[in-house]
């Protein structure tokens, strides 16, 4: 089996999700007391979301390069960066290390293109929603047709993210709003709606819609293992 490495706390509460897809996954392929071989190193998520919203993605950059430094000292075998937002400076982390990356958007697209979807909405941070990083990825690389909220629901999105999900506050009426929002994507001819926010999956299951949701937490996670155990 190899080593994971995850860099985590962006937010914590998704990292914790990480922790357990992950190890849940080992134990249904492994059996018994199979559990996964992981290195964690977890930053202050109150600097990294400072940097953000000031646009100092550089630093961001140097910070998670580091962490990546210290997974591959440590013996990780590959990197997963557990929050799609972070992705942005994805590049600046890779170069850092000689260990792959696997990248949430590669691991997502791979799944949607898997149900045979070509049209899909996209929620998650207004960074995720509105930068080329991720939604452009998922354009050129993939083919996918991406669709977003108005400006309007991205900020609510966003808010939400921010001032609830990575506090570990779960709110009826954000749900409602989420559900509201992944409706009107649908009625635009979104086939399916990718969470692209790693704490969405806390809020909105697939139990609350009838539309296709692919939650990229699960999603990494998983592919994390496929890739530990292959
Ligand atoms: N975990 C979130 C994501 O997947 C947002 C937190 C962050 O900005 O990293 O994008």
């Amino acid at each position: 089996m190899k080593t994971i490495g995850l860099i985590g706390g962006m937010s914590w509460e998704s990292t914790m999700s990480y922790y357990r897809l992950i190890n849940e996954a080992v134990k249904v392929a492994l059996g018994g007391l199979h559990s996964a071989k992981l290195v964690l190193v977890s930053v202050d998520f109150a600097e990294i979301e400072k940097l953000q919203h000031q646009g100092k993605w550089d630093e961001t950059g140097e910070i998670l390069s580091e962490a990546a430094k210290n997974l591959e000292k440590a013996g990780a075998d590959f990197i997963l960066i557990c929050t799609n937002t972070m992705h942005l400076v994805a590049p600046q982390i890779q170069a850092s290390v000689s260990i792959p990356l696997l990248h949430i958007a590669d691991a997502t697209a791979e799944e949607v293109i898997k149900f045979g979807i070509s049209k899909i909405g996209l929620l998650g941070t207004a960074f995720t929603m509105e930068e080329d990083f991720y939604k452009g990825r998922l354009e050129k690389k993939y083919g996918l047709e991406v669709i977003v909220p108005n400006q309007m629901d991205r900020k609510i999105i966003h808010q939400i993210i921010y001032d609830e999900l990575c506090l570990g506050k779960i709110e009826d009426v954000s749900r409602k709003e989420y559900l509201r929002i992944i409706d009107t994507l649908t009625v635009q001819g979104a086939e399916g709606v990718i969470l692209g926010c790693t704490e969405i999956a806390l809020l909105v299951k697939p139990q609350h819609t009838t539309t296709e949701l692919f939650d990229t937490t699960r999603i990494h996670a998983l592919k994390a293992v496929e890739k530990a155990l292959g």
